[in-house]
């Protein structure tokens, strides 16, 4: 730039050199004449345009970054939501199952319920993240199970002393299940049948006061969902925990799945899930690979981005870390 300036005629705008649409430009921003640019001149004005324009640009960019919704509380019915492991909407090439689910916590009425326990390698995360709420294993009452697929339900023992909660469909479809399911661990399946605090529940059952649990098969045959119905007189909505009925956002959008065994069940299921999330104004519904949604004009949002990552050790060196932000698009929905 400095040296184009030096190489032309001072006295002449170098912007009229070219085209008819800079030199209106120069006129407007920094009154160059045809004959005569500002525009050298005013070079501190232009840094500041510029440094202006950046900064619009880093705030643009870091609104983009933030969570698309915020809610000052997550309170449902009576009930503090946390969330103790986000579920991520992802595969592996060739490694098998991701596998990464979420893991709700809810408090209230006197009760600590865990909904869905993920997979076996979260455990030491599911119980940092309660030790940060203050929140022993033993302290746990009930825990509720979508489903029976190991990564929302191998982790049970960690909470052997609360009241066990299942479909009873869903049970008896596991437990006739021959060895060697690919997604059903047949051992913890089985310690869990006989386990003394069990409950088999069927539609409509009041799990928790406030809490129900309705069936919404496809993914497998005896998933249920649970309903924390909000209060009338408050704005929060209800709370929706559908798991894998609807795994992501994608599933919810297209009313289809990609891991059912009757898509037409599915399409019924998901159909299910958006009358209920219809009904109340402001309701969240958590699934179970992908981050907490509400509605706006009728679609599903996204309440924040995934923190993912996966770190590889490609060197010679511990230390030597390789991380891959597995975040996604900024504008994702
Ligand atoms: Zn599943």
């Amino acid at each position: 730039m400095i040296r184009d300036s030096q190489t032309r005629a001072p006295n002449r705008c170098s912007a009229t050199l070219g085209a008819r649409l800079n030199r209106l430009l120069h006129e407007a921003l920094y009154g160059c004449s045809r004959n005569r640019c500002l525009a050298g001149d005013l070079r501190p004005l232009s840094a500041l345009l510029a440094l202006v324009g950046n900064a619009i640009r880093l705030h643009a960019d870091r609104r983009r970054r933030q969570p698309l919704v915020r809610r000052s509380r997550m309170e449902f019915g009576g009930y503090r939501l946390d969330i103790l492991v986000q579920g991520y909407p992802g595969k592996t090439r060739r490694h098998g199952g991701l596998g990464w689910s979420t893991v709700a916590l809810l408090r209230g009425h006197g009760r600590t319920a865990v909904v869905d326990t993920g997979g076996f390698g979260m455990r030491r995360t599911i119980l940092e993240a309660l030790h940060r709420l203050g929140v022993q294993p033993t302290d746990v009452t009930d825990l509720l199970l979508t489903h029976l697929h190991y990564d929302h339900m191998i982790n049970w023992p960690l909470f052997a002393g609360a009241r066990m909660v299942v479909g009873r469909t869903e049970l008896d479809w596991a437990m006739g299940l021959p060895f060697g399911d690919p997604l059903v661990p047949e051992l913890y399946v089985r310690d869990l049948a006989a386990h003394p605090k069990l409950v088999t529940v069927d539609e409509g059952a009041e799990v928790l006061p406030g809490i129900t649990a309705h069936l919404v098969p496809g993914h497998t045959p005896g998933h249920l969902m649970f309903l924390v119905e909000g209060r009338d007189t408050e704005p929060d909505g209800d709370l929706l925990l559908i798991q894998d009925a609807a795994k992501y956002r994608a599933e919810l959008l297209q009313r289809a799945a990609d891991m059912t065994f009757d898509p037409a069940v599915s399409a019924a299921s998901i159909d299910r899930i958006w009358d209920f999330w219809r009904r109340r104004p402001g309701s969240v519904l958590l699934p179970g690979h992908d981050q907490p949604m509400v509605l706006q004009a009728g679609v599903p949002v996204r309440m924040g981005r995934p923190d993912a990552a996966i770190i590889a050790i490609f060197g010679a060196d511990i230390a030597d870390r390789t991380e891959f932000d597995l975040a996604g698009p900024a504008d994702a929905g």
